[in-house]
């Protein structure tokens, strides 16, 4: 008897016609050139590269380190001037 009491209560249909307005589009599919900070310290780049980390997927600098090298993290350096410029 107390399952069959617990079933009849355990229906979740009256969910279904909640509301879905609290999504904005436009947030959602705004471009996000804003990632996770990143460097490098990888040999292969010049010592400029090395000393600053990124922040931006638009970065021409950030984007010549490649993914392998990337390393996630400020890496206590400098703030890329690139990615200041960029948006
Ligand atoms: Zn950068």
């Amino acid at each position: 008897m107390y399952c069959r009491v617990l079933f009849d209560v355990g229906t979740l249909n009256f969910e279904r016609d909640a509301p879905v307005h609290a999504l904005n589009p436009k947030e959602v599919f705004a471009p996000m050139s804003t990632i996770e900070p990143f460097h490098t310290d990888s040999p292969e780049y010049p010592p400029k590269h090395r000393e600053v980390y990124h922040d931006k997927n638009t970065c021409p600098d950030g984007k010549k380190i490649k993914d392998e090298h990337r390393k996630i993290g400020t890496g206590n350096k400098k703030h890329c001037l690139e990615c200041g410029k960029v948006s």
